[in-house]
């Protein structure tokens, strides 16, 4: 189905009923865009002074982006794209390990949302389904600000699915997929558990990303602005960053920003 021409807007009401009444608070302000350039560009420019809580959700992006610049295509509608600005109480050292707690976060809500089977998580910032990508999360910080970006397919027109691409739609098997309720429950899961992430930190969240772990013991490319590394996915290090067995068999580790990975 086309959902250019038609397409049920978000409701601020039904996402706020879908946030439990014990993490609400913690959402300071909720603004839907019908049309923005970038969630993540507008929250950044008021980090400084925003609230931490504060969401910015829009129903398209005409300069949406993923890491390293790249453009992260949506048509009006189709999808579910929103940063959260959240302040931690000191600098984060990198987003790497924020990074993999927001996957396996998605990863919940999705479950909540009945998917069950199927979910994987590459390293650093893509949600996939059966090796196709589902959604990506992009980390952006200013000082202690850190933008928490989220873009999910949920009902693309078939002519924008790529073969490397896949809507929830399809995932679920259903015509039209109810962005308002999973949008509550994507932020019902992170309100719930950044507090967790900044007081535990990481650990609680490794024995979940393992299992999801798409890289794992795979061929990969490593793509920096310098080199090329080839090597196998060996998983995380305690401060989420990928450990990289390479051609020489010594380990390397990579940060969230650094590379790009590719399977070979
Ligand atoms: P990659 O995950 O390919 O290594 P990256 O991590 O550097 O790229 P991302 O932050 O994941 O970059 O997001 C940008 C990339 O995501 C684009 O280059 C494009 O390949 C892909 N992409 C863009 N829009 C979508 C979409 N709606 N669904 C799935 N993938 C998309």
């Amino acid at each position: 189905m086309n959902m250019n021409t038609f397409f049920e807007p978000f409701s601020p009401e039904k996402i706020f009923n879908a946030i439990n009444i014990e993490y609400r608070w913690r959402l300071a302000k909720l603004e839907i865009f019908d049309v923005i350039d970038s969630t993540n560009q507008y929250l950044l420019d008021r980090a400084k002074s925003g609230s931490s809580g504060w969401v910015c959700l829009a129903e398209q992006q005409t300069a949406g982006r993923g890491r390293r610049g790249r453009a992260w295509f949506s048509a009006r509608g189709t999808s579910i794209m929103f940063s959260l600005l959240w302040r931690f109480s000191k600098e984060l050292p990198s987003v790497s390990g924020l990074s993999i707690a927001v996957g396996v976060i998605v990863t919940q809500a999705l479950k909540n949302f009945g998917v069950q089977t199927g979910i994987q998580l590459k390293w650093p910032n893509d949600i996939l389904f059966n090796g196709r990508k589902l959604a990506g999360i992009l980390l952006e910080r200013r000082g202690e600000n850190i933008i928490i970006g989220l873009g999910l397919n949920v009902n693309l027109s078939p002519l924008a699915i790529d073969i490397n691409y896949i809507d929830l739609a399809e995932v679920m098997n259903q015509p039209i997929v109810d962005r308002s309720y999973l949008t509550g429950l994507l932020l019902n899961e992170l309100l719930k558990n950044l507090p967790r992430y900044e007081v535990e930190g990481l650990s609680i969240f490794m024995d979940e990303w393992s299992q999801y772990d798409f890289l794992l013991g795979k061929e990969v490319v490593m793509h920096t602005s310098k080199k090329i590394i080839h090597g196998k996915a060996q998983g995380i290090n305690e401060h989420g960053e990928l450990l990289v067995v390479d051609d020489t068999q010594s380990m390397q580790c990579f940060c969230y920003g650094d590379v790009s990975v590719r399977c070979s």
